[in-house]
């Protein structure tokens, strides 16, 4: 890849062309004289000038320049991103979805109710929270809608808690969905073992906690083994368990959330769901509750009678109302219905297992290179530190840098905060032990790198299209547009 070919953007040539539009059939006259004068053109737009071949070649190279799941492993931790099924846009493109529209009545379109409805129990199994809305549009947005229902239940009984209880391991929307609703945040410290420090818990929850926000498996991959313990302390302090279910892969269908005293959930449909994510949507994070927060959920809710046809139910009082248009993003909710149709019930569990198994086999075999801080064995994702690297010069993001010159996406990094030079890797359940072990060579590679040359790392990506962007001026002072004068 030496023969790397320079970035050019400037296509543009004097009237060329790869449109012709038809001679204009009536007069021009009409539209100059509406349009006041100061406000019409003085000169030609500067758009680019381009043949249909040179705007085929441009587009077609910008995306060979994309990094996807579909070109290549994409270890990202927190985010999930496993392959996802062609299929799921097969049934999401039919035509009978695509056509319907949300005014139509629902007599008229009883099969995605019928889906939606569905998908809504097969999530209330996986999860073992009874009652699901689909509405909210993405993980963050199902934190918000449940921090919303926590404040009606305890409005409902006459309290106005104002704290929400966030570990210091906790992904960063957590706290900022809290803090939208007007909470303080107060943040509870993991123990040694990277786990929820009950003692420290209990000494921070009072009369005035609405809540506990806790992941699990937590981001550092390891499982609250003291979960049962932990919802019993918050529930005998009144306080509700909200349980952040974004990354759900290593619980599907071995164990539930609703059984182990959660009140509240969401999942990410866009990541442990199957649907294409990255791009910054439309995803979906539909949320599960108990009995006793029913009734706060989003309307409509779908509801089936007992001549098997659907109906959306608006009539709850005490719910928190919309919090999306319509009934929230159901393309992405048709990818969902139709991943577990495909997987059914041993494969869910099949894919909960693997996830766990692909995570452990790449940390054990890192281990011997890298600092893995926290857990003797992990779920569906670990963490590393490059501590012992930095010592040499090296850091978290010199390692990332690096492994994108082998043709892999980097890890996550940086986070969880509570580890030092983190780099957060979940390999997912869709990757073959090949894939796994050609990344797990490159890592070891570049470990070996740094001990003998660590300078070498320090240039990376020395083989991408592009080299590293100055971070600040890039987020700072982006170029977003074609040539200076558009
Ligand atoms: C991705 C993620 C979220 C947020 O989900 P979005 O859909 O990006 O809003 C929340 N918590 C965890 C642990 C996540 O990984």
């Amino acid at each position: 890849m030496d023969n790397i070919e320079p970035l050019i953007f400037e296509k543009s040539a004097p009237n060329r062309r790869c449109f012709i539009p038809p001679v204009c059939d009536v007069s021009e006259k009409p539209i100059t004289h509406f349009i006041p004068q100061k406000m019409q053109r003085k000169q030609k737009p500067n758009s680019p000038e381009v043949s249909e071949i040179d705007i085929v070649r441009h587009f077609t190279r910008l995306s060979q320049m994309n990094y996807c799941v579909d070109t290549n492993f994409y270890p990202l931790g927190s985010c999930t991103m496993k392959y996802n099924p062609k299929i799921n846009e097969d049934s999401a493109n039919l035509e009978g979805f695509t056509r319907l529209h949300p005014y139509q009545p629902t007599e008229q379109c009883q099969g995605i109710l019928k889906l939606l409805y569905d998908l809504e129990q097969m999530l209330a199994d996986i999860s073992g929270m009874p009652y699901i809305t689909l509405q909210p549009a993405a993980g963050a947005h199902g934190e918000l809608a449940g921090m919303l229902i926590i404040q009606a239940y305890m409005k409902g009984r006459g309290e106005t808690r104002s704290k929400i209880i966030v570990p210091d391991s906790a992904h960063g929307t957590n706290p900022a969905s809290a803090a939208l609703c007007g909470y303080y945040i107060e943040s509870v410290q993991s123990n040694p073992d990277g786990l929820i420090d009950t003692k420290k818990l209990k000494s921070l929850l009072s009369n005035d906690t609405a809540a506990l926000m806790i992941t699990n498996p937590n981001t550092l991959g390891l499982f609250e083994k003291d979960i049962l313990e932990t919802c019993k302390i918050v529930h005998d302090a009144g306080a509700l368990v909200y349980c952040d279910g974004a990354n759900m892969n290593a619980l599907l269908g071995i164990a539930r959330p609703g059984d182990m005293g959660v009140d509240i959930l969401h999942l990410n449909l866009h990541k442990t769901f199957s649907t294409p994510h990255g791009g910054g949507g439309p995803g979906a994070g539909p949320i599960g509750v108990s009995k006793a927060l029913e009734t706060f959920l989003p309307t409509p809710r779908i509801e089936k009678s007992t001549d098997n046809s659907y109906t959306l139910n608006y009539d709850y009082p005490s719910s928190i109302g919309k919090v999306r248009a319509f009934y929230g993003h159901v393309g992405i909710m048709i990818r969902a219905y139709t991943y577990l149709l495909l997987l059914g019930k041993n494969g869910i569990i099949k894919a909960g297992e693997n996830a766990v198994l692909n995570a452990n086999y790449l940390r054990n075999k890192l281990s011997k290179y890298y600092e893995i801080p926290y857990g003797k064995t992990c779920m569906h994702e670990f963490v590393i530190s490059a501590k012992k690297q930095r010592e040499k010069g090296v850091s978290a993001l010199d390692i990332a840098k690096k492994l994108l010159d082998y043709g892999f996406h980097a890890p996550t990094i940086y986070f969880p905060l509570i580890v030092e030079e983190a780099l957060m890797v979940e390999p997912t359940e869709t990757e073959s032990r090949e894939t796994l072990d050609a990344f797990a060579d490159a890592m070891i590679e570049i470990a070996n790198t740094i001990v003998n040359t660590p300078e070498a790392v320090h240039n990376a990506p020395q083989y991408t299209k592009i080299g590293r962007p100055d971070e600040v001026t890039a987020a700072r002072k982006p170029k977003l547009k074609w040539g200076n004068n558009c």
